[in-house]
């Protein structure tokens, strides 16, 4: 299984690229984005401005016919060509205009005609009535190609190139009417590209061409650029929003780093211990020396990681209490005593379970509240409940005093834990209200070594009794030691000899057997006060 370590650092490694690149990719996706658009919204206003322009033509050309048709001239007199001649002249995308009787065309603006040319068949009819010819070759003029618009009895030819007359460099139009009639086109349109698009008004993108349709009336226009100008204005889009995304790209790893390193501190990592709620604990077995008999056991807590592995409380119990961690994890340990021994305690009235105080929690009596709490609805008596406080807890003597005071009240014994390895000394213990003396292991590993510190143990066990405290010899690890102590009247003992720290199951196994074979239970430990 990976460790969380490694998966909050792949997880920030993963987090960092993404980080990195999302907000480059994302801003050269706007940067195309917008360029895309605004290249779209230049097209479509050439697309309106071709469409404006062949609507007034159209529009030039009505008039004209307009007035031509009610002038009331003979026809082609001098009069009646002389008018032609000058609206053409007035309307400068008119180039000619013609008049017609039975189907043959009788003269134009620039005179009489002498051949017989008659009226060809219209193409289409506009909104406002007019018979369109496309592609018409003037005969009269000899000109290049035309349309020819009819009213009545008159024609104005215009050239296709008049409807999409508008100042475009690069770009393309296929201008058609009537549907899919091609009437004019600007600068050589893609026209199978531009067929494709014309059925309907919109804007896009092909292989090649980025195009946008616009209809007006009965009138489309298919304006197309080729998309290689698109890429230089991709290019300045981009070093606008480039360096945007490149600051927001560092922004967000420099948080991921940030956010990683805190979550890989000691500190963030017991913080998700305490909420995953990952401390376990351990029972060991605290037995009266004289008869070996298993009165008890400290609660000794373990941090089981998701892993499996075990952290020993040395490790992580000075980082806890530095940052007052210790407190939830006070109440995990009171919670799992409740939990494991609830029944055993409360079938067993000689059994005591003695548990670990942090200084903080002596200094202000929090825990013992805590434990009184938790207590309440089980079966379990204050009385089975020791607690050990280190010297630690003692700087503030007034507020210690208080504290034990009010847990010797509830029925709790105390013991000083650690004795003998700090500045422990005689005046504060004579006026702190105590009930044993734990003894501590390097005390106990000098017995039977002719050390210079081997006679402190002695003082130590004569201060206790002088003192009226009961006694308890940690870390006891060989017979001569337990013999040692059984012959200089300490009560009771805890270490290996006896038994490592145990599970629940394991320690109430433990002390069922260490009643049936000594026979006996010991009274109620209550130590006169
Ligand atoms: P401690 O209160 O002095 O606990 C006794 C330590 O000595 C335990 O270590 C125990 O496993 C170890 N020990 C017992 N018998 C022997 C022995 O024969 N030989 C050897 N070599 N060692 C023995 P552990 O469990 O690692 O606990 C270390 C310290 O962590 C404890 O010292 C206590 O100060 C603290 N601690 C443990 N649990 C808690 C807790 O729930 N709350 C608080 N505040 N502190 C705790
Ligand atoms: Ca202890
Ligand atoms: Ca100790």
């Amino acid at each position: 299984m990976l460790s969380r370590r490694w998966r909050v650092i792949s997880l920030g490694i993963l987090l960092a690229f993404i980080g990195a690149v999302l907000p480059v990719a994302g801003m050269a996706w706007m940067s195309r984005q917008i360029a895309t658009a605004k290249e779209l919204d230049e097209l479509d206003t050439f697309a309106r401005r071709a469409l404006l322009r062949a609507t007034t033509t159209f529009q030039d050309a009505k008039k004209v016919l307009d007035a031509i048709e009610v002038s009331g001239f003979e026809s082609c007199s001098l009069q009646h060509i002389e008018q032609m001649r000058a609206l053409t002249m007035s309307i400068s995308s008119i180039e000619e205009i013609g008049f017609f009787d039975g189907g043959m065309l009788k003269c134009t603006s620039w005179g009489e005609i002498a051949q017989q040319i008659h009226k060809q068949p219209g193409d289409y009819v506009t909104k406002d009535g007019m018979d369109v010819t496309m592609r018409l070759r003037p005969i009269a003029s000899r000109g290049s190609e035309v349309t020819a618009l009819y009213q009545g009895k008159h024609n104005a030819l215009v050239l296709p190139s008049r409807f999409t007359d508008i100042v475009a460099n690069d770009i393309s139009v296929a201008l058609y009417a009537d549907g899919d009639k091609l009437l004019s086109s600007l600068n050589g349109p893609d026209l199978p590209f531009a067929n494709l698009h014309l059925a309907t008004a919109g804007r896009g993108m092909g292989e090649e061409y980025l195009f946008v349709t616009a209809k007006q009336e009965d009138m489309t226009a298919v304006v197309t650029r080729s998309r290689s100008g698109l890429r230089s204005k991709i290019t300045d889009e981009l070093a606008v929003f480039l360096p945007v995304g490149t600051f927001i790209a560092l922004f967000i790893v420099g948080v991921v780093i940030w956010l990683s390193r805190k979550r890989l501190s000691p500190h963030a990592e017991l913080e998700i211990a305490v909420r995953n709620k990952e401390f376990i604990v351990y029972y060991q077995p605290i037995v009266e020396l004289e008869t070996g008999i298993c009165i008890g056991a400290e609660v000794l807590v373990r941090w089981k990681r998701p892993d499996g592995s075990l952290v020993r409380p040395d490790l992580f119990i000075p980082l806890a209490e530095e940052t007052g961690l210790i407190k939830p994890i006070t109440d995990q340990v009171v919670a799992a005593v409740v939990a494991d021994l609830n029944v055993i305690l409360a079938k067993d009235r000689t059994l005591h379970i003695a548990i670990n105080l942090c200084a903080e929690d002596v200094e202000t009596g929090r825990a013992v509240e805590v434990i009184d709490e938790c207590l309440k609805a089980t079966g379990i008596r204050k009385e089975q409940i020791w607690l050990e406080a280190t010297e630690r807890g003692f700087v503030n003597v007034e507020a210690a005093r208080v504290t034990l005071k009010q847990a010797r009240d509830m029925g709790h014994s105390v013991a000083i834990d650690d004795f003998g390895t700090g500045y422990s000394s005689l005046q504060y213990l004579q006026g702190l209200p105590l009930d044993a003396l734990k003894i501590d292991k390097s005390f106990i590993d000098t017995i039977g070594r002719n050390t210079a510190t081997s006679t402190v143990i002695l003082h130590i066990i004569q201060m206790a009794k002088s003192l009226g405290l009961f006694l308890v010899a940690e870390g006891v690890e060989s017979q001569l030691q337990a013999d040692y102590l059984t012959e200089h009247g300490v009560d009771f003992g805890q270490g290996w000899l006896f038994s490592k720290p145990l599970p629940a199951d394991e320690f109430i196994a433990y002390h069922r057997n260490s009643k049936t074979t000594s026979g006996e239970a010991p009274e109620i430990i209550q130590v006169a006060r």
